[in-house]
């Protein structure tokens, strides 16, 4: 135990905070925690928690209309938007509670409210001031809206988990797997929905097959995909509703914009100015591989240090920190091979290299490709079809990325990311034998090189 109040203490209880609180408690260290908005952070209140729920929900829709094709009788389903939305509030009430008894559970000192850097080893929250040998920084990110005439009619993620009413019609604006996702939610609990965005093709950093396949996904489920479309400006109605205008000229009626623009980190009125903590421009606190801050004894982790903003990532980031500061165990982050899926429908789940990525860095690559439809809609009236891919190292024979867009992609590819951290070649995944039937078996069974 130092002379100081802590040993640490971490700034934002979220994906991060809470690991790195728990852990380093663990280790023996006297750890203090502020939150000023909720237990979990984004992910438990605003982010990946809530929306696969309200995923779940919109699936629900199709599912009937499928359902019809298995000798089902067409059934009224009607949706219910306020069940939904009390459900899920009780759910995370339920996490909040259980995020909270971790910490009390694991012997660290919390405190409800926003959190201040006072000097490198004093930390205020309301009126009270701590010592603290050292800082972690775990602050998350929050959503930016661009400057623009209207932009005041607009919600962002964060508010769309709390809407009073469902609105009749919605426009995302974005390309992200934000974007993505909450147009296939709005769409699927029975909203007209459109996306919009800015570029030729949205999902940026996925490979351009998986790209596309969901692009063609999205419109047969009659999802109103505008590419190469920027907002100038929004108009509020008479009667409430928003009327968007567009540079190229076109205009949408619609009741809610919801922009999914990106995130930046949660570093304002954080008293960042009583440090000397270095940022990227965009914010982001620069640190090193122990994840400490150009102020030795504060250290920065999770989305606020914007690497890759997904809450494993977070996690084994703050495990790492935990171990190497009080365990005396040094552990280095490993950002290689990390998958993801987006909970589009279908689903996209991914791992390892995209095609562009892959010619760029090998010199000689096997591409194995597959677009099927599956086995449940022969019966179910729908014309969804999978695209399934797979990159070789020519030379070593190393899988070195797999793509899925088809149902249940994020479980699928979760098993296949494993394989590819094990350094699997394309022979062990031809030696593998299948799971029939299942989708997940064609990856064991794509023999033929795409042209
Ligand atoms: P956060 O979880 O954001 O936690 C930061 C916490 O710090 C917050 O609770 C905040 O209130 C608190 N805080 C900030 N400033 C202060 C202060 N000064 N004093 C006290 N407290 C403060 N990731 C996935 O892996 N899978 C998904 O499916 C997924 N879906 C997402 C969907 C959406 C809509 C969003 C927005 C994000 C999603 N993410 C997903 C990303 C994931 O939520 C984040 O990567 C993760 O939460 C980052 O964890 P963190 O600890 O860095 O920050």
């Amino acid at each position: 135990m130092s002379d100081y109040d802590f040993d640490l203490f971490v700034i934002g209880v979220g994906s991060g905070g809470v690991r790195a609180a728990r852990m380093s408690a663990a280790y023996g260290a006297s750890v203090a925690t502020a939150e000023d908005k909720y237990m979990g952070g984004t992910c438990v209140n605003v982010g990946c928690i809530p929306k696969k729920l309200f995923v779940y929900a919109s699936h629900f829709n199709e599912d009937y209309r499928q359902a019809q094709g298995f000798g089902w009788d067409k059934t009224a389903a009607e949706f219910h938007w306020p069940t939904l939305l009390e459900n899920k509030n009780q759910e995370i009430k339920r996490l909040n509670g259980i995020y909270l008894g971790m910490l009390d559970n694991a012997g660290v000192t919390h405190f409800d409210g926003r959190a201040r850097i006072v000097d490198a080893h004093h930390v205020s929250i309301g009126d009270k001031v701590v010592s603290t040998e050292s800082v972690l920084i775990t602050t998350g990110g929050w959503p930016v809206v661009p400057e623009f005439p209207g932009n005041e009619h607009v919600i962002t993620s964060n508010e769309a988990f709390f809407l009073e009413q469902l609105p009749k019609r919605t426009l995302v604006v974005g390309g992200g797997y934000i974007a993505v996702e909450f147009a296939g939610i709005f769409k699927g609990l029975g909203c007209d929905s459109h996306l919009s965005y800015r570029g030729p093709l949205f999902l940026r950093h996925f490979d351009q097959d998986v790209r596309q396949a969901v692009a063609e996904e999205l419109a047969k489920k009659d999802i109103n995909l505008h590419f190469d479309s920027n907002v100038s400006h929004i108009e509020k109605n008479a009667d409430g509703s928003l009327k968007v205008c567009f540079k190229e000229g076109d205009e949408i009626e619609t009741d809610l914009v919801l922009y999914a623009t990106g995130r930046s980190p949660a570093v304002s009125d954080l008293g960042m100015d009583n440090v000397n903590i270095k940022c990227r421009d965009n914010g982001a606190i620069i640190v090193d591989d122990e994840f400490r801050t150009s102020e030795p004894n504060i250290f920065a982790l999770g989305d606020v240090t914007d690497k890759i903003q997904l809450t494993p990532v977070a996690i084994k980031e703050a495990m790492a920190f935990a171990q190497t500061q009080y365990l005396q165990q040094p552990t280095v982050m490993d950002y290689d091979g990390i998958a993801t899926a987006v909970f589009c429908q279908p689903n996209i789940g991914t791992v390892g290299l995209t095609e562009a990525e892959a010619r760029r860095k090998y010199d000689d690559i096997d591409i194995y490709r597959s677009n099927f439809r599956p086995l449940k809609h022969t019966l179910s009236g729908c014309d969804e079809k999978n695209m399934m891919k797979i990159i070789v190292d020519k030379n070593t024979d190393k899988v070195i990325g797999v793509h899925m867009v088809g149902a249940e992609a994020g479980e699928v590819i979760q098993g296949i990311a494993i394989a590819l951290k094990a350094g699997a070649t394309k022979a062990v995944f031809d030696a593998t034998v299948g799971i029939h039937p299942t989708t997940a078996e064609e990856f064991v069974t794509m023999r033929e090189v795409s042209a």
